[in-house]
C-alpha cells in the first residue's frame, strides 16, 4: 500500500471549479464571495456574525484584540493545543498560563480550572480570558466553562480550530457559550481553504472590532466615521480608527471555503463513520479510545489513541517509528505548549501540568480523513496490531 497520511484534504471538481470561476472574474482579493461564505458559515452555525480571516492564528490574535487583551491581561489556555491557542495572547503583551487537562476528554479539566480559579482569585490574579480548545473535535465542557466565566468575570475565546460543524447540547460550536469562537481552514483541518479561518460572535460590536482590525484599522463607512461632516471629504475618503493588520483571506480561498462548506455534513458522516470503525476494529488492543460524550457531537478532526501502560510495555516512540516504517502516517497531537523551549524561558518546566504531559508521552493520531478507504483503515489497525503485539 502507498503512505497513508494521517489527515488529507478532499478537494472535488467542483471546489477546482468555485476558485477558477474566481480566478476568471474581475476581484480575486476582496470581492462578493468572502461575504458570501462568512453568510453561509454564520447560518451553517446558527451565529449572527462570522468573521472570515487568512488563518486561525490571527482569528487568535485579533479576537484577543478585540477583547480587549492588552499588557497586564492573564490568558489561560490548555496545554494540548497548537503553540497559536498561547501565542495569541503573548502577541498583544499579555501573559499566558495554563489548566491541566482532563485525561479522558483531552480538553480542559473543569475541574482543574475551577481550583486554579480559587487560588487566583484568593491573590486577585483571576483572569481576562479563557481559551478553550475542542481537541480533536470534540467540544469543550462549554456550558460549565460558561458557568464559571459568569462567576469569575472572564471572558471566553473558543479555539474550536478541530471543531467545524461539532455541536455540544444540540446546538453548533460558535453559536453560544462562548464570547467569540475561532475555527482554522489549514489544508489539515475538517474544512479546507488551503489558508484560512473565521471568527464568530454573537457580539455585534465585538463583530465590528475584528473586521476593523482585519483591514488596518480602515473603515470607509460613512456611518463609523470619527471626524464630524467627514462625509463631505468625498468618495475616496476613508478613516484608520485603529492599528489594525493585513488579516484578510482572498477570494479564491472564500470560495474554496464555500464550496466546501456545501459539503461539510457529508465530509463529517464518512468521519464519524470512519471514528466507529475505529473504536470496533481497536476494542481489543492496549489502547486507550478516543471519549464519547452523549451530550456532543465530536468533528472528529483526529482520532487520538494512547498506548495503554497498564496493558502494553511499547513505547509511542517504537510505535511512531514502526508504524511510520510501515506506510501509516501517524502523528502527535501535542507536545504540550508548556515545554517549549520558548515557554520554558517564560518560566514554565516539565512537571507543571502532568496529565497533559501524561497524554503527550503516549498518543497517536491514526489516519482520519474522509476520502480513506475502508480497505485503508483495515490495513492501518492491522499493522497497528502487529506492532502492538
Ligand atoms: C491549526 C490550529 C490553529 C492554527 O490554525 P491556522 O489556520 O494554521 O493558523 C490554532 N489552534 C489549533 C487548536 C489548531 O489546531
Amino acid at each position: 500500500m502507498q503512505f497513508i497520511p494521517y489527515s488529507r484534504q478532499q478537494i472535488t471538481e467542483d471546489d477546482i471549479a468555485a476558485v477558477n470561476a474566481v480566478l476568471r472574474s474581475e476581484l480575486i482579493t476582496q470581492g462578493p464571495v468572502i461575504p458570501r461564505f462568512e453568510r453561509a458559515f454564520a447560518e451553517r452555525h446558527a451565529v449572527a456574525h462570522a468573521i472570515a480571516v487568512s488563518n486561525a492564528t490571527a482569528a487568535l490574535h485579533l479576537a484577543c484584540l478585540a477583547l480587549r487583551v492588552g499588557p497586564g491581561s492573564r490568558v489561560w489556555t490548555t496545554p494540548i493545543s497548537f503553540v497559536a491557542s498561547a501565542n495569541c495572547a503573548l502577541y498583544c503583551g499579555a501573559t499566558v498560563d495554563f489548566v491541566d487537562i482532563d485525561p479522558a476528554t483531552r480538553n480542559l479539566s473543569v475541574d482543574r480550572l475551577r481550583e486554579k480559579l480559587e487560588d487566583a482569585e484568593a491573590r486577585g490574579k483571576l483572569p481576562h480570558l479563557l481559551i478553550p480548545v475542542d481537541f480533536a473535535g470534540l467540544p469543550a465542557d462549554l456550558r460549565e466553562l460558561r458557568m464559571l466565566a459568569d462567576r469569575y468575570g472572564f471572558a471566553i475565546l473558543e479555539d474550536a480550530s478541530h471543531a467545524t460543524g461539532a455541536s455540544y447540547l444540540d446546538r453548533p460550536v460558535g453559536s453560544a457559550w462562548a464570547d467569540a469562537t475561532v475555527f482554522s481552514f489549514h489544508a489539515v483541518k475538517v474544512l479546507t481553504c488551503a489558508e484560512g479561518g473565521m471568527v464568530t460572535t454573537n457580539d455585534p460590536a465585538l463583530a465590528q472590532r475584528i473586521a476593523l482590525l482585519r483591514s488596518h484599522g480602515i473603515t470607509r463607512d460613512e456611518a463609523e466615521f470619527e471626524f464630524a461632516g467627514s462625509g463631505q471629504h468625498g468618495p475616496w475618503y476613508y478613516e484608520q480608527q485603529a492599528l489594525g493588520f493585513n488579516a484578510r483571506m482572498t477570494e479564491m480561498q472564500a470560495a474554496l471555503g464555500l464550496s466546501q462548506l456545501g459539503r461539510l455534513d457529508t465530509m463529517q458522516a464518512r468521519r464519524e463513520a470512519l471514528a466507529d470503525r475505529y473504536d470496533t476494529l481497536l476494542a481489543k488492543l492496549p489502547l486507550i479510545l478516543p471519549a464519547r460524550r452523549d451530550d456532543r457531537r465530536s468533528a472528529w478532526h483526529l482520532y487520538a489513541v494512547e498506548i495503554d501502560p497498564k496493558r502494553s510495555a511499547l513505547s509511542r516512540e517504537a510505535a511512531f517509528a514502526a508504524l511510520r516504517a510501515a506506510g501509516i502516517g501517524v502523528n502527535v497531537h501535542y507536545i504540550p505548549i508548556h515545554t517549549q523551549p520558548y515557554y520554558r524561558r517564560l518560566g514554565f518546566s516539565e512537571g507543571d501540568f502532568p496529565a497533559a504531559e501524561r497524554y503527550a508521552a503516549r498518543t497517536l493520531s491514526l489516519p482520519l480523513f474522509p476520502a480513506l478507504t475502508n480497505a485503508q483503515q483495515d490495513h492501518v489497525v492491522e499493522v497497528l496490531r502487529a506492532v502492538l503485539s
